[in-house]
């Protein structure tokens, strides 16, 4: 699942067959989605029963899944093939359905106020248990005649902190004789890794980067989110801004609203001054209360004042709609409930 078409045709020919086999194992992987490759009927049987007994398809399988009776919003638990589980939510919006993934089991990055963080690391996801992810939600739609519209990397993990990973996830993902998804179609949320951001442009893809602010001062921000110590807020809009030049792309700041924390009239100016004359995208999101954490939700009135400053300051701003919030939409709460 993780080669890409020019490795499988290495490891064909190591097999003694042609490439052209090769490449209709890509499309059984990747455009018909199989899960076994005795399904691959194209390859002769002594080939297929050569690949079974020597390599696996390591799919992930659907363990869970709820469907929110708010808004159609469902939450998958995938299992991985080692006993691990992540989760992704698949979300209604008027513009088609949008699929928030993992990219890693845990994360590391320790936010103050975020359900994935509290039991660490576990491990990196492979490109193939995040291209998994994807077609096993993609089979279910088909199932009710429905398709995936866009893909959104903001589930439990630091994507690039698994850059590798990663990277060769959205090439296979966007591979024309695959899936052959758009990653125009495709956003890639980071806690700010000022290193990554750079590798990233640097790839020049046509994704969207939303990068997870939280907060507009230093001493806040190394308070929610730890990784600030590493890379503070003056190099992590260096980066941000050399992605814009690099790509050409705007980028999308996430601001997670919680109250008393980030939320006053001066967090909003202060942002507001941060960002003046950035090609940027401000998504204030609600902050969702999390069992193990004791943040809490501002009230609307005070997240609409904080949208105001902001507007009021040239800065373009929406506020997240919640969805899922009967499925434990929020990023790791599923995982954390034992599934
Ligand atoms: N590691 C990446 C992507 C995963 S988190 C990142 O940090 O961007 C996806 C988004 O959800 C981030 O903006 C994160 O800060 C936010 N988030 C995490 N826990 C949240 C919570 N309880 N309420 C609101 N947003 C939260």
């Amino acid at each position: 699942m993780s080669r890409y078409p020019g490795e499988l045709e290495e490891l064909f020919k190591a097999l003694g067959e042609p490439g052209y086999r090769a490449r209709q194992l890509f499309g059984w992987l990747h455009q018909k989605r199989a899960r076994d490759f005795m399904e691959m009927t194209s390859l002769s049987s002594g080939l297929r029963e050569r690949l079974r007994e020597e390599y696996s398809i390591s799919r992930p399988f659907v363990k869970k899944k709820l469907v929110s009776e708010l808004d159609g919003t469902v939450k998958y638990l995938y299992a991985l093939s080692d006993g691990e589980a992540v989760e992704g939510a698949l979300m209604r919006h008027r513009h088609g359905n949008s699929l928030c993934i993992s990219t890693q089991a845990g994360c590391r990055m320790g936010c103050a106020f975020c359900a994935s963080a509290t039991g660490g690391l576990k491990r990196n996801l492979t490109a193939g248990e995040m291209l998994g992810e994807v077609y096993e939600t993609a089979h279910d739609l088909l199932a009710s005649g429905e398709k995936l519209g866009s893909l959104v990397l903001m589930g439990t993990g630091e994507p690039l902190d698994n850059f590798d990973e990663v990277m060769r996830f959205m090439e296979l993902l966007s591979n024309p004789a695959g899936f052959g998804m758009s990653l125009r179609r495709l956003s890639l949320s980071t806690c700010g890794l000022a290193d990554g951001i750079r590798r990233l442009a640097e790839k020049r893809y046509p994704l969207t980067l939303s990068v997870s602010l939280h907060a507009p001062r230093d001493d806040t921000r190394s308070e929610l989110m730890p990784v600030n110590r590493r890379h503070d807020i003056a190099s992590l809009l260096a980066a941000c801004k050399d992605y814009f030049e690099i790509t050409g792309r705007r980028i999308s700041f996430e601001y997670a609203l919680m109250a008393g924390k980030n939320d006053g009239p001066q967090d909003a100016l202060d942002l507001a001054a941060l960002l003046k004359g950035m090609n940027c995208h401000v998504n204030l999101i609600p902050h969702n209360p999390v069992a193990e954490r004791d943040f809490t939700r501002p009230s609307q009135e005070t997240v609409q004042r904080f949208l105001r400053i902001l507007e009021s300051r040239g800065i373009t701003a929406t506020v997240r709609r919640e969805l899922g919030s009967d499925v434990l939409a929020a990023c790791g709460q599923l995982r954390n409930s034992g599934g």
